[in-house]
């Protein structure tokens, strides 16, 4: 594209003000002399897929972006229809996590020039399962994109999807998806107490998807256009706790930095429909890979509440397959924001790892996981797995740690492998461990801020599993 004289303004950084058009002189002050208003240059329109350097709101720097999507505001007779000044723009910054993507003003993005910088960013770009809108050139090259290069851009976002490992037709999928959750609809919920920016697009139906805020009942998880039907639904709805069966509920704070007792509630998708999958939209603003929505009667949902005086204030929940062939045990896992960093990540992971354990089974996550959601279970299984070598007396083998954790042996491995505590011996992993180097780790890992679960308050059973012959061998 040629760099264009509006673009050369923007370089000098003369038109931060938002509004362009003639100055408005207080009333009041002389007339002095000036020279003639002239029209103001029209700002460059910016088109997605452009690459633009954008002052972030998360620390105010400038840093590498792709222009998104863009959107018209306020009065536009002030600036013509190729003003660029008259639309906020969607930039996703292209070293971090989508979560970060944001309309920003026209005043934030300046163009990239520089040689250097635009092939940073190409660097920097996905290549095109990600990224399949903007080819660069003919597709056989975008094609080519290197594992390397995915590589990269993973380790950039802290994800891990595996891309690569996907059929065609999964490719497919990931492509839609990208494209259509390119965009965050809903930029804010209200829930309980707390108002939370939302991270992610959101399948709400059309009447709510253009919403800017939504009003959630913390309760039945009702969602609502403004805070005055939500003031009115608050004193008709019955509801303090999620629906389903109490299984779990603790005496007292699950650590000494909590203030509230907690439980947990099975909800079967089948019965309570209308819950669960308001329980999934609501998730979706904060999980970025997450595809069931309105199909929830296949799931069981274990909902994770604080309990006080006024009720059960949802805190997370993870979502399990009612007959996973593959020996999912979770599904889906989130901790509310208002609820992060207070170890309930770790706790909603044992939770189900407790289920496995009475279902007399070993389970895995379904991948892939969110970053986060990666990042709760490396800690989860560092620290089950230190904490047993640690107290445990007499050997252990691989197979034995997995049916005391019902952890599958390829998480401990894996696990193991980065503590540096397993050798791969005659064909096999064997565990490699000293008492000396499990103290190292456990100088690292302190076990004893650890939130726990009191196997022994838990009051479920295993589902008797269903018809048989419906099995695939
Ligand atoms: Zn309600």
């Amino acid at each position: 594209m040629v760099a264009s004289d509006a673009e050369e303004k923007e370089k000098t950084g003369e038109d931060m003000v938002a509004t362009p058009g003639p100055v408005q002189r207080p009333e009041g002050l002389a007339e002095v002399e000036e020279e003639p208003p002239k029209t103001p240059e029209p700002k460059r329109v910016y088109e997605a897929g452009t690459q633009v350097s954008c002052k972030a709101s998360f620390d105010g720097q400038n840093h590498p972006a792709e222009v998104i999507d863009r959107r018209r505001v306020g009065r536009t007779e002030t600036a013509g229809a190729d003003d660029g000044g008259a639309y906020l723009y969607y930039v996703h910054y292209l070293e971090y996590n989508k979560r970060l993507d944001e309309w920003v003003e026209h005043g934030r993005l300046s163009p990239i020039t520089s040689p250097a910088e635009l092939k940073k960013c190409d660097s920097l770009r996905s290549p095109s399962v990600l990224s399949p809108r903007h080819d660069a050139g003919p597709g056989q090259l975008e094609r080519k994109v290197t594992r390397n290069l995915k590589r990269r851009y993973d380790e950039i976002h802290h994800t891990a999807p595996a891309v690569e490992d996907l059929t065609p037709a999964e490719r497919t999928l990931e492509k839609e998806h990208e494209e259509k959750t390119k965009v965050k609809n809903i930029q804010m919920i209200e829930l309980g107490k707390y108002e939370l920016d939302t991270w992610y697009y959101s399948p709400f139906p059309d009447e709510y998807a253009s919403a800017f805020k939504l009003f959630f009942c913390e309760y039945c998880l009702k969602y609502m256009h403004s805070k005055k039907t939500l003031v009115k639904h608050m004193h008709k709805c019955q509801a303090r706790k999620p629906p389903g069966r109490e299984i779990y509920a603790s005496t007292r704070p699950p650590s000494v930095r909590h203030k509230n007792p907690v439980c947990f509630h099975e909800i079967d998708g089948a019965k309570d429909k209308r819950y669960c999958q308001s329980l999934c939209l609501l998730s979706k603003l904060f999980l970025d890979h997450k595809t069931c929505y309105y199909d929830v009667e296949h799931f069981w949902f274990y909902v994770l509440t604080e309990r006080d005086a006024q009720g059960h204030h949802i805190v997370g929940y993870f979502s399990k397959e009612k007959n996973s062939q593959e020996g999912f045990n979770l599904a889906c896992i989130l901790t509310l924001p208002s609820y992060q960093r207070k170890g309930y990540g770790k706790l909603l992971i044992a939770f189900s790892y407790e289920l496995s354990k009475l279902e007399g089974k070993v389970g895995t996550p379904e991948r892939p996981l969110s970053d986060l959601g990666l990042v709760s279970y490396r800690s989860y299984w560092t620290r089950v797995l230190l904490g047993l070598l640690r107290d445990y007396k007499g050997s252990l083998s691989i197979k034995d740690l997995s049916t005391l954790t019902a952890i599958r042996t390829e998480d401990i491995v894996q696990t193991l492998q980065t503590l540096n505590l397993v050798k791969y011996y005659k064909g096999q992993h064997i565990l490699n461990v000293t008492q000396r180097a499990v103290e190292e780790h456990l100088k690292v890992h302190k076990l004893s801020r650890d939130v726990a679960i009191d196997s022994s308050r838990i009051t479920w059973k295993p589902h008797a599993a269903p018809n048989s012959s419906s099995k695939k061998k």
